[in-house]
């Protein structure tokens, strides 16, 4: 297939966005601006080092690279609408191999009304998917990571560690329960974003999606507030057949296993109620997991306290406290 067929191929046949003047089919797109702020982010993806063949299907990688990249913009509140595909395809990838990474893509987009605007096709080494995405945002209502203050509470959305449990069980094949679950975690994580819009009332919300482990986004939050964060043990939550895992595997993925694109988030304790109302409303379990602090000494620190101690996270492990 040669590329203007491919492009003919991926092409929507109309426009979901008012917004949007031209889409595929000139040297660049155009969209309207509006009211709202417009919020963009992009995210490459490269076969061999953020996706195995092996582990996932066309189909998955589409839906999973664009997932990620939904769930940064649900972690700025923003509402999606448009996204560009820069692609370089290999020889041994097939044309419906392709054709599935687009659909995989697709899937998500149309659940969210968003429209396929544009991209680039070229051939090269290995597979590798850039995807840019835009977004709309009520003015003032865009949620930075650097708006957390003492007294908040420190909450997330699902469980932590599922998605490398599931790349755990399909990387070293065996007998585990819930597999469907987790593999499904894995391949088709869901971004927050319905729930991140029934937020829009309350004045000031901290969020971060997690995509590199909590102890990461944390640590991110705690740095550009200026505060620290305190995270409780018991409460993290995982699902329910996460035990199944060595403990030592479930440490690491709950804290620093990131890509569950879950939403870590921090709230005045008078907000809380609101965002447990906005969560029952669109079918979102959250959770507290902890608290804001704020004394100059350990700003941009996270701690977790458990039976009595409190140790300071790193990014990539504990440090224990002298
Ligand atoms: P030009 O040569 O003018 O840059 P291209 O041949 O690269 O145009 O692309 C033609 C049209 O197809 C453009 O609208 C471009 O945005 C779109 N397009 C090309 N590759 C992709 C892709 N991978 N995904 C989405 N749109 C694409
Ligand atoms: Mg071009």
């Amino acid at each position: 297939m040669d590329e203007f067929s491919f492009i003919d191929a991926i092409k929507p046949s109309y426009y979901k966005q008012s917004t949007l003047i031209k889409g595929i089919g000139d040297d660049a797109a155009v969209i309207r601006s509006s009211a709202n702020d417009l919020v963009t982010a992009v995210d490459i993806f490269v076969e061999g080092v953020h996706f195995k063949r092996e582990t996932m299907n066309a189909f998955h990688i589409g839906y999973r690279a664009l997932a990620a990249n939904l769930s940064d913009l649900a972690a700025m509140g923003a509402d999606p609408a448009f996204y560009l595909v820069g692609i370089v395809i290999p020889k041994s990838w097939s044309d419906s191999e392709l054709k599935e990474i687009f659909q995989g893509m697709k899937e998500l987009a149309d659940f969210y009304q968003m429209d396929l605007i544009g991209g680039d096709t070229v051939s090269g080494k290995q597979l590798t998917i850039s995807i840019t995405v835009f977004g709309y945002c009520q003015k003032e209502k865009v949620r930075f990571r650097h708006t957390a203050v003492q007294g908040d509470v420190v909450f997330v959305t699902g469980t932590l560690g599922d998605s490398c449990a599931g790349l755990h069980v399909l990387s070293e094949p065996g007998e585990y329960k819930n597999q469907s679950y987790f593999i499904k975690r894995h391949r088709m994580p869901s971004p927050c974003l319905s729930f991140v819009k029934e937020l829009q009332q309350i004045p000031r919300v901290t969020l971060n999606d997690i995509s590199d482990g909590i102890a990461n986004e944390a640590i991110e939050i705690a740095q550009a507030s200026d505060v620290s964060i305190h995270l409780e043990e018991q409460k993290i939550p995982v699902s329910k057949e996460f035990s199944q895992f060595p403990k030592e595997l479930q440490h690491k993925w709950k804290y620093f296993g990131g890509e569950d694109f879950e939403i870590l988030g921090s709230v005045a304790k008078e907000e809380w109620p609101l965002v447990k109302m906005a969560a029952d409303r669109t079918n979102t379990q959250v959770t507290e997991v902890g608290f804001v602090t704020s004394t100059e000494m350990d700003a941009g620190n996270v701690y977790v306290h458990k039976q009595g101690r409190k140790v300071k996270l790193d990014k990539n492990g504990y440090t224990h406290l002298k």
